[in-house]
């Protein structure tokens, strides 16, 4: 290879991905119905998949370089077999009609169908990109009739799976944070036969336990491999799995969650429909290792592309005041935050007139919003804005305000509110963004609010996708499932727009603290917050669930005002919220000098230890999730930097002292320990000795902490 050529080396690559699936499209010969098999491949993720009885399906599914092959028992995935036209069921014949091979950064393959009566074509749609990281597969189909038709459930994927005999596999799971996060929050199960696993995730999670992040790994512990998958909805979708027979035999479905209630959608003549995209990818090791390999394909393929170096950045949130904010208090704030080295304000609910009104306050703004980004800006620190954009309220009329009572609107939202119904200080009534002319709406509205008030970072908050919505002339049918994913599709058509028109502008989702947390917002947001209970436990224990399916980074913990009796618990406070993207919600004036200083050390750390090994290293859960009473700790390592770090912290045990087994270093390696408020010495120490004895922490006192500092000699 010349040396150097980027232009010489991809056309290589480029050459042998042609001849790879050349070699591979080949009719496999034990089987003469089999034809038309192709290779897709990650740098983790190997799959074969072709046609199998007149539809798709897949052949092999492999880490690579492990011969396992998941997938050596194929099963054609289940095509939907009938649509209705005016109401009457039709069956449909699926035929395979050709296959579409594009390569270009990565492998497309689109496996093409096609129905006489109605008129219909379905591709699937697989897709593999260079990197670490899963396949992706989705269903599009198309209405080539001239008639609106409506199908049933059509699930993305359906695979049936085969596992060895005598190992014990487990599947894990996580709960979305949402409210408190429970006392469980990751899930182990030991697959046997008979097992059953079904759990959805919906829009908006309404109890601790009630939603999984849209995620699950299947580990092989004896083999220490496996494979994971998530699916990239904000809608009502699901994940189901039951295991049968010697050998047990997986049957793996996940898509759009018909489970209680039938499942139907409308295609309007010569329209089309997508299936919610999953992905499915295969690792070496354990869950972490199957983890860190997707938080690279959700930051490369998935998250929207960060344009400031700083990346996650520090934030300092208004909520530390609650509603009371105005201009003098938020002039104090920046004041405060720029000297504390914090990198963006972030004016959170309470600036606005009121529900659906999202102008300053006039009392509380009387200049407006301007004068305060201007400020912030010249302290050389971002704004963020909270917006509940797609809350409506009961504002006097007037199209510059989203109100139920508006004769215009009042067919956006999902019911008719009386006359005197009032929103509460934040929260009204969502509309439904499966109406065009509600979301064309919001739309305008929010590119005003991004323009006029000059804002960095936008934070949408409250419900945004409804899922109980009757009106018949929006794009979705009368059931839970449709509504909602034609709701969150209006709110990412909205979302991609305006990331187009402002591609600087970082986005939050927030949504009522972790209660929509999935790959589908993952798509549109930068930064999804985990929790909406802000103490250091809680912080620790969303964090530990949502940064096994979730990048670090994109794990936002809000730090609430939770100082404890001394200086080093209100370390531990901070410190409990700085394992991904942090921001301080405390009202910092009230801090002492020693607690300032204190705060502007971690600060530093953050920026200057923490933040490369959140974007660019492996995490590991090397210590059971936090009770609150053990010891708990999370670990950073970045084989390229050999930097790393650990968070120990001690709960309430009476037990000063713990030793923690360290990962993903060498063990043949050196690595000098440092203990950043020096409770221990510092110490040169092998790979071996920190993994398999372990690492050394004593804390004096309950509810403290220490941050450890792992780097290569
Ligand atoms: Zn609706």
């Amino acid at each position: 290879m010349i040396k150097g050529s980027v232009f010489n080396q991809f056309m290589l690559m480029y050459i042998f991905n042609l001849l790879l699936v050349s070699i591979n499209a080949f009719p496999l010969e034990d089987d003469a119905s089999l034809k038309n098999i192709y290779s897709l491949s990650t740098e983790d993720t190997m799959m074969r998949v072709g046609i199998k009885n007149n539809a798709p399906a897949l052949f092999q599914m492999n880490s690579t370089g492990n011969k396992w092959n998941w997938a050596s028992r194929p099963r054609e995935i289940s095509l939907m077999n009938h649509v209705y036209i005016r109401g009457e069921r039709k069956s449909i014949k699926w035929e395979f009609k050709d296959a579409l091979l594009e390569e270009k950064n990565g492998t497309k393959l689109a496996l093409n169908f096609k129905a006489a009566h109605p008129p219909l074509e379905l591709s699937s749609i697989w897709k593999a990109y260079p990197g670490p990281g899963p396949i992706e597969h989705e269903i599009l189909i198309r209405n080539l009739s001239t008639e609106e038709i409506q199908i049933p459930i059509q699930k993305t994927i359906d695979f049936q799976l085969l596992l060895p005999i005598r190992h014990q596999i487990e599947c894990w799971w996580v709960e979305k944070g949402n409210g408190t996060p429970s006392l469980i929050g990751t899930h182990k199960e030991i697959i046997y036969d008979g097992y059953y696993f079904y759990k959805p995730s919906t829009p908006y999670c309404l109890a601790p336990g009630a939603d999984m992040i849209p995620w699950i790994t299947i580990q092989d512990r004896k083999a220490l491999h496996g494979f994971y998958m998530g699916i990239e909805s904000s809608g009502q979708v699901c994940i189901n799995i039951s295991a049968n027979g010697t050998p047990l035999i997986l049957d793996v479905k996940s898509g759009i969650d018909d489970t209680y209630v039938e499942y139907r959608s409308r295609i309007p003549p010569q329209g089309s429909y997508e299936t919610p995209a999953c992905f499915i990818g295969c690792f070496k090791g354990d869950v972490d290792d199957g983890a860190n390999r997707l938080h690279r394909f959700v930051e490369t393929r998935l998250r929207p592309p960060v344009h400031d170096a700083r990346y996650p950045l520090l934030v300092n949130n208004s909520w530390g005041s609650g509603m009371a904010v105005d201009d003098t208090l938020a002039r104090k704030m920046i004041d405060d935050a720029a000297a504390l080295g914090i990198e963006i304000f972030h004016l959170d609910a309470g600036w606005y007139k009121g529900v659906g009104e999202w102008r300053p306050h006039p009392d509380k703004f009387p200049k407006g919003l301007v004068p305060i980004v201007d400020y912030a800006h010249q302290k050389g620190m971002l704004f963020g804005l909270w917006v509940g954009w797609a809350q409506g309220g009961n504002p006097p009329n007037g199209m510059s305000k989203l109100a139920v009572s508006n004769p215009d609107m009042k067919n956006w939202f999902p019911r008719d509110l009386p006359e005197q119904w009032r929103p509460e200080d934040f929260t009204g009534e969502t509309v439904c963004l499966a109406c065009d002319q509600a979301k064309s709406w919001c739309l305008e509205e929010l590119r005003r609010i991004v323009k006029e008030y000059k804002i960095d970072l936008l934070e949408h908050d409250q419900r945004v996708a409804v899922e109980v919505c009757p009106r018949s002339n929006h794009r979705h049918l009368d059931n839970p499932a449709d509504i909602s994913h034609h709701a969150t599709n209006g709110y990412y058509e909205i979302y991609d727009r305006l990331r187009k028109e402002f591609p600087r502008l970082i986005f939050e989702n927030c949504v009522n603290g972790g209660r929509m947390v999935d790959f589908g917002v993952a798509k549109r947001v930068h930064y999804i917050c985990f929790t909406d209970t802000y103490n250091p436990l809680s912080n620790r224990r969303g964090f530990y669930d949502a940064s096994f399916p979730l990048p670090p980074s994109m794990c936002e913990a809000y730090v609430a005002h939770h100082p404890g009796p001394t200086l080093d618990t209100f370390k531990a406070m901070l410190r409990s919220g700085m394992m991904g993207w942090c921001a301080i919600m405390c009202d910092t004036s009230s801090w002492t000098m020693e607690q300032k200083a204190a705060a502007k050390r971690q600060f530093e750390i953050y920026k200057t230890w923490i933040r490369p090994l959140i974007n660019k290293g492996n995490l590991y859960h090397i210590e059971k999730r936090p009770d609150g009473v053990r010891w708990d700790g999370m670990q950073y390592y970045d084989p390229q930097t050999g930097k790393g770090i650990v968070f120990a912290f001690r709960a309430t045990t009476s037990r000063k002292d713990h030793i923690y087994k360290l990962k993903g270093l060498l063990t043949t390696e050196e690595y000098q320990i440092r203990y950043e408020d020096g409770t221990s010495t510092s110490s040169l120490q092998t790979g071996d000795h920190l993994m398999n004895y372990g690492l050394f922490v004593r804390l004096e006192e309950p509810e403290t902490s220490e941050l450890i500092y792992i780097e290569k000699r």
